[in-house]
C-alpha cells in the first residue's frame, strides 16, 4: 500500500462511527479544486508511512475507535487494498471507502468480500462537465455501473459533489441529485485550496 497519511480521530466522516482516516497515495483524476494534491501529483508525494505504523496504530486503538476511512487519492488503484482492508477487518473494525467511482471492479469485489461497509463516492459533475472538474474525460458507463453497485449493495451510503460554482451551476447540482433521485446526496462548499492547506499540514503532522 502506498499510504500518505493518518488522522487519527474523526467524528464527522464515517457518519455514526468514532474513526481514524488513512490517505493512499495516487489519484486518476486531477480535480481543479483538489485539496490534497500531494496525494495526487507524484512529485509532491512524501515517503509512503509504513503500514505496519498505521496497523500497529490501529491495533492500538482497538476498542476505542470503531472505524476506519480509507480515503486518498483514489484508495481503489491501490493494488493490495484488498488484502490491507482484509487486515483492517481482521481488527474488528468498521470500514468506510472514499471513491471517485472509477474502479467498480474493485468496489464489487470490496462489497461481494463484505470489506467495507459504508460507500461515499464522488459524482463530480454533470457528463458533459466531468472533464472540465476533474481534467480527464469520464466514462459514464464506468461511474454509473459504480452507482449501481453501491445503490444495490445493501450498505450505507453517500454520494456527494462539491459545488465549484466557476464550472457548476444550481440546474447542474439539481441534474445530479435527480440521477440519485435525491437520496443519500450531499453537496458540499468547494473550499479554496490555500484554505485546505491548512488541513493539509495537519495531516502531515499527524503521520
Ligand atoms: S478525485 Fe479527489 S483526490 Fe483525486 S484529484 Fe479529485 S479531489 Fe483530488
Amino acid at each position: 500500500m502506498k499510504l500518505g497519511g493518518l488522522v487519527k480521530f474523526t467524528l464527522i466522516d464515517f457518519p455514526g462511527c468514532p474513526a481514524a482516516i488513512v490517505f493512499t497515495q495516487g489519484c486518476n483524476f486531477r480535480c481543479r479544486y483538489c485539496h490534497n494534491p500531494e496525494l495526487v501529483y507524484p512529485h509532491l508525494f512524501a515517503p509512503s508511512v509504513p503500514e505496519e505504523e498505521i496497523m500497529s496504530f490501529l491495533k492500538r486503538r482497538q476498542g476505542t475507535l470503531e472505524g476506519v476511512v480509507i480515503s486518498g487519492g483514489e484508495p481503489t488503484l491501490q493494488e493490495d487494498l484488498v488484502r490491507f482492508l482484509t487486515d483492517v477487518k481482521a481488527l474488528g473494525y468498521k470500514i468506510k471507502l472514499d471513491t471517485n467511482g472509477t474502479r467498480p471492479e474493485v468496489i464489487k469485489e470490496l462489497i461481494d468480500k463484505k470489506l467495507v461497509d459504508f460507500i461515499a463516492m464522488d459524482l463530480k459533475a454533470p457528463m458533459d462537465k466531468y472533464a472540465a472538474i476533474t481534467g480527464v474525460e469520464a466514462n459514464s458507463a464506468v461511474l454509473r455501473q459504480s452507482m449501481d453497485l453501491i445503490l444495490q449493495s445493501g450498505l450505507a451510503y453517500q454520494f456527494r459533489t462539491t459545488y465549484d460554482k466557476e464550472v457548476l451551476t444550481d440546474d447542474d447540482i439539481a441534474a445530479i441529485s435527480q440521477i440519485v433521485e435525491g437520496k443519500n446526496y450531499t453537496v458540499q462548499e468547494c473550499l479554496p485550496v490555500a484554505k485546505e492547506k491548512a488541513t493539509l499540514k495537519v495531516l502531515h503532522k499527524e503521520i
